[in-house]
């Protein structure tokens, strides 16, 4: 009995522990389940935020990508505008270059027909020019003189003195002379193949660029001895005009010469300057030689020109002169 009183006894005990188990798990359970509800309520708030923030985010990405968008429209308008833009210019560009070589072409046929023997008769001004160059005294001799009455010429010497007297040149060009291309060696042009003549004519600017040390440009060829020039040379002028225009240089001859036209008479400077003084008229080209006759009449051509009005100078100051009224 007493067993079976223990047993119940421990039974009720066990029993009532039982429920009291049972309330505390239940109560552990509801707590457990609200805790899990604030959680899930906490996930499902922050996936709120989360999902509204990532909605901004995308909308505001959006609009970036339309404003992007919008752009790269407005680039892709400005560079269909810039390739029209582009094949007008290229179009107008191959227009001048044709124009350009139409140009080149009329000048160079312009050149190879234009061989100069005096410029504008309606002026006051004669050119004069001396011819090969010498003994470097010779050549320093007529830079005094010229110096001395302020009077400025066009020198034709050949390429090869050039290159010998290199400071003579340069002095010359310093004090305001002009070179013209004579030939590097002064050959008879006409017996020269036309790659020869060329070569002649390039010999001598190679010459003079070197001399003085910087690019040099000539306007003006003379051909030594007149070769090719005179007459029953057509053949002969017309390809070494040829030539000459291609190298964008126009020929110039003279009006007044003095070694065959003081054929008969003593070659003395007197009566070089005397010849000279007779027959130059506005727009002459006086022909000279750096020898020592035309030097030494130098200052009293100069002195006789002024006496009559006219005023030596330079080739390009007559062949630019204006008439005078
Ligand atoms: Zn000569």
């Amino acid at each position: 009995m007493s067993n079976d009183y223990q047993y119940n006894q421990s039974n009720y005990k066990n029993s009532s522990s039982y429920h009291n188990r049972h309330a505390r798990q239940a109560k552990k359970r509801k707590a457990m389940r609200i805790t899990l509800y604030v959680m899930l309520l906490g996930i499902i708030g922050a996936l709120a935020v989360f999902s509204a923030g990532q909605y901004m985010t995308v909308r505001s990405l959006k609009s970036d990508l339309d404003a992007l968008e919008s752009r790269f429209e407005e680039i892709e308008e400005e560079n269909q505008w810039l390739e029209k833009k582009y094949e007008e210019i290229y179009e107008k560009n191959r227009e001048i270059i044709e124009e350009n070589e139409k140009l080149r072409e009329e000048n160079k046929m312009m050149r190879s027909q234009t061989i100069i023997e005096h410029g504008n008769r309606d002026t006051n001004k004669v050119a004069l020019t001396i011819d090969d160059g010498a003994g470097a005294d010779l050549t320093q001799r007529a830079l005094d003189y010229f110096k001395e009455y302020g009077v400025q010429a066009t020198l034709f010497p050949k390429g090869d003195i050039v290159e010998r007297q290199p400071e003579v040149w340069q002095r010359a060009v310093d004090e305001g002379h002009e070179l013209g291309n004579h030939t590097y060696s002064h050959p008879f042009l006409s017996t020269y193949s036309d790659e020869g003549v060329a070569r002649e004519l390039s010999g001598w600017q190679e010459a003079v660029e070197e001399s003085l040390g910087y690019p040099y440009r000539t306007l003006f060829f003379r051909p030594p001895y007149r070769d090719g020039y005179s007459s029953g040379q057509g053949h002969h002028r017309e390809r070494i005009q040829d030539i000459v225009a291609e190298k964008g240089m126009f020929t110039i001859l003279w009006d007044i010469e003095l070694l065959y036209s003081l054929r008969n008479t003593a070659y003395t400077r007197e009566n070089i300057a005397n010849y000279v003084l007779e027959n130059a008229r506005g727009g002459s080209i006086v022909l000279l030689h750096f020898v020592e006759e035309d030097i030494a009449a130098l200052p009293a051509i100069i002195e006789g020109l002024r006496e009559r009005g006219l005023e030596p100078v330079t080739l390009s100051e007559v062949l630019l002169a204006e008439a005078q009224n």
